[in-house]
């Protein structure tokens, strides 16, 4: 069972019912695809996701009946609604006065001083926060003319350029994301963000592509930032079903043990040696563990010649020996199985070894 490493202390920041940064655990958030202004698909993505884990949701809000639908999607989900804005100041006070729990908005691109008021003052009524999105795609064009192209520290700069308006209204319940499609860019532009402010950070890689490539390519990046501990939501963004993204944000938290409530799966590469139907037990048993809310590890591996040994840190586990399969925890053999029920017989000593850590 894992221990967390160590965050990286942020200013606290209320986002509904969570604490965001401060020393709280990193939430995976994603955003739903659906049109905002569809209600009932917005709901039932929403709820798709929050049963894959999602804990926080965003929803694009490109005109008022998007706006307008907001109150309505808050009442059936359960988790934090972050509502998108681009520009449009009317559509952020719509959001708010519907019980958005965070807008996303750069403030320098509200306008006139009086709008971006009134969105502030709107936020601090309803002590809700505001998400600074800093993309490498869209930086302002004299940050672009001083730095020549997109660079971390044009980043950053654009990013204390608009947390400066919030700032100078006395408004600091602020999240910041640096998103860059360039993986290399994005974590120089996070590490820089972090030295040069404290608020929350927001981790993305933007356009990071399909289901495989994007989960290979999100995970280097915000792999390199997790392991420096960085980070305190997170969304993966991929061409794909965005429960997809949530599967991969888990795994990838579990990768460093950032997970309390979450199995892990350890299975063997296979080789001439497998002894078993190694790779569709593991893909059955991966199934099967995704909805187990406990900190165990659990291994399957092709044969015993090497097996528990090999999986000596996990909790527990099956390894194939011709027709049978040992059952091992922590290493040592508990008892043989037969191969037909082994898979079955793990699921409910993993169920028990899952109801021993809720019992403790
Ligand atoms: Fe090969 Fe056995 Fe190791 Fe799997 S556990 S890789 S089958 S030696």
């Amino acid at each position: 069972m894992s221990e967390s490493i160590h965050r990286t202390k942020t200013r606290p920041v209320k986002v509904g019912d969570l604490t965001v940064g401060g020393s709280n655990e990193l939430f995976i958030q994603s955003m739903a695809t659906t049109k905002t202004h569809d209600v009932e698909a917005t709901v039932a993505e929403i709820l798709r996701l929050e049963e894959a884990g999602c804990q926080i949701v965003r929803v694009a809000c490109p005109d008022e009946r998007a706006a307008y639908a907001i109150g309505e999607i808050k009442k059936r989900i359960n988790i934090p609604l972050v509502v998108d804005i681009h520009f449009d100041y009317k559509l952020a006070l719509i959001a708010i006065e519907q019980g958005a729990d965070k807008i996303r908005i750069n403030p320098g691109n509200i306008g006139r001083r009086e709008k971006v008021e009134a969105v502030v003052n709107a936020a601090k009524a309803k002590g809700i926060p505001i998400r600074i999105g800093v993309n490498a795609g869209s930086l302002e064009r004299k940050i672009l003319e001083k730095y020549g192209y997109p660079t971390a520290d044009g980043m950053v700069e654009s990013a204390l350029h608009h947390i400066k308006i919030l700032e100078d209204l006395d408004f600091h319940d602020i999240i910041v994301s640096m998103k860059a499609s360039d993986v290399s860019l994005a974590i120089e532009a996070y590490e820089k963000a972090s030295k040069a402010f404290d608020y929350p950070l927001h981790l993305g890689i933007t356009e990071s592509g399909t289901l495989f490539t994007g989960t290979v390519k999100s995970s280097a990046g915000l792999g390199a930032l997790l392991a420096k501990g960085l980070g305190n939501t997170m969304r993966i963004s991929l061409s794909a079903d965005p429960v997809e993204e949530v599967k991969v944000a888990r795994e990838l938290l579990k990768v460093f043990g950032l997970s309390s409530n979450a199995a892990t799966l350890i299975s063997c590469p296979t080789c001439g040696r497998i002894e078993i139907d190694l790779i569709s037990i593991a893909n059955e048993v991966e199934e099967y563990i995704s909805h187990i809310k406990a900190p165990i590890k659990v291994a399957v591996l092709g044969c015993a010649v090497n097996g528990p040994g090999e999986a000596r840190e996990a909790d527990i586990g099956i390894a194939g020996a011709r027709g049978e399969g040992l059952l091992f925890m922590h290493g040592k053999t508990v008892r043989k199985v037969p191969e037909e029920t082994m898979v079955d017989e793990l699921k409910i000593e993993i169920d028990k070894l899952a109801q021993e850590y809720f019992d403790k």
